[in-house]
């Protein structure tokens, strides 16, 4: 529920409202904007009282979400959501990107961390071409047991080492609570893999952990599905929740996923927050990345996450549909034009020393 305050309201009566949800038992959030102040009733269990909120002065009106999820909803909150990253430390690069403004970040680099030449090169290679936010697992969730399982805490060291030495801002997956915990010490977005979008109490980590969360379509999810799951970090008071599309399962095994374009414009439509694409692991074939890519910037996509590998014929995990570093440059190229031609921008990685 939310009780939409007068234009000019005054903070005592935006004090006052706060203060019933709480004696009613409910949690309240605040949330100034630039026309009116509204104030988030969180927790509603459907026994809301609203004529009690809708009598206090200062109050234009209370609005029922019709939603399943309800902060996560455009009805909760019109303008779009900006997740700003802080670049924690390191090369000092990179801070300042914003996702879910005007400008298409690239989040770029291999599957998985394989070796600190491996991960060092990538992160040179990808913010040569226009990166601002390495990728690169240290924790993979593979479908086979005997696959490469990931390096692990070493794997996290070897991200830090590519941060200094390029820059750029880290994302990288965290599989489970204690995961988020070692994640979050390095990374400047949390990743919550596709095979994990319904895993509720990594979810709850993910809420509690303080810092950007990029959570991934489930392989078999529906939009709403996705968007719940968002409501549950939401929930635990984290707001920057960034939504990625990376393909959904298909009767046809000619692409190894159906990249779900169409999710891109559906979740803006419903939701503030924004949606990146992976046409990586949404096709799973090298030389469909691309065209995916572009169209997905096309679509309004607030970034793209491509896998990019120093040498993907030796990759140890998806070197199939990993690009190789020029073909990722030339991407970049031609997505700079796409932006521009929808009124957007590709955020720039900062001057090398800045
Ligand atoms: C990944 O991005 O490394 C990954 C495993 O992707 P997904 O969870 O979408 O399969
Ligand atoms: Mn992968």
């Amino acid at each position: 529920m939310l009780i939409v305050m007068r234009h000019g309201a005054t903070e005592a009566e935006i004090q006052k409202v706060v203060a019933v949800i709480k004696e009613m038992g409910y949690q309240a959030r605040p949330m100034p904007g630039a026309q009116r102040t509204a104030v988030g009733l969180v927790g509603n269990d459907g026994r809301v009282d609203a004529s009690r909120l809708e009598g206090l002065a200062g109050v234009q009106e209370v609005i029922h979400v019709s939603k399943p999820y309800k902060q996560v909803s455009r009805e909760w909150k019109v303008e779009p959501t900006v997740v700003r990253l802080a670049g924690a430390g390191g090369g000092g690069g990179g801070g300042g990107v914003t996702v879910g403004g005007t400008e298409v970040v690239a989040i770029a680099g291999p599957c998985s961390v394989e070796s600190e030449k491996q991960i060092v090169t990538a992160a040179q290679q990808v913010r040569e071409a226009g990166a601002v936010i390495l990728r690169g697992g240290a924790w993979k969730p593979r479908s086979s047991p005997y696959s490469f399982q990931g390096l692990g805490r070493p794997g996290l060291k070897l991200l830090a080492r590519a941060r200094e030495e390029s820059g750029l801002l880290i994302c990288t997956e965290a599989m489970d609570a204690e995961g988020v915990r070692w994640v979050t010490e390095v990374a400047d977005i949390v990743q919550i893999g596709a095979r994990n979008m319904q895993n509720y109490s990594l979810l709850k980590a993910a809420g509690r952990c303080g810092k950007p969360i990029l959570l991934k379509r489930g392989l078999s999810a529906t939009v709403t599905e996705l968007l719940l799951s968002a409501e549950y970090i939401l929930a635990e008071g984290n707001q920057d929740v960034i939504l990625c599309e990376r393909g959904i399962r298909g009767f046809d095994p000619t692409t190894r996923n159906v990249f779900d374009l169409t999710a891109i414009p559906v979740v803006h439509k419903l939701s503030h927050l924004p949606i990146i694409a992976d046409p990586s692991h949404g096709t799973g074939l090298r030389d469909k990345v691309i065209p995916m890519a572009r169209a997905a910037v096309a679509a309004g996509a607030d970034g793209i996450m491509v896998e990019v590998h120093p040498d993907p014929e030796q990759a140890l995990s998806d070197g199939a549909q990993s690009l190789f570093p020029d073909q990722f440059a030339q991407l970049m190229r031609e997505v700079r034009v796409i932006a521009e031609v929808i009124g957007r921008r590709v955020a720039e990685p900062a001057p090398v020393g800045a």
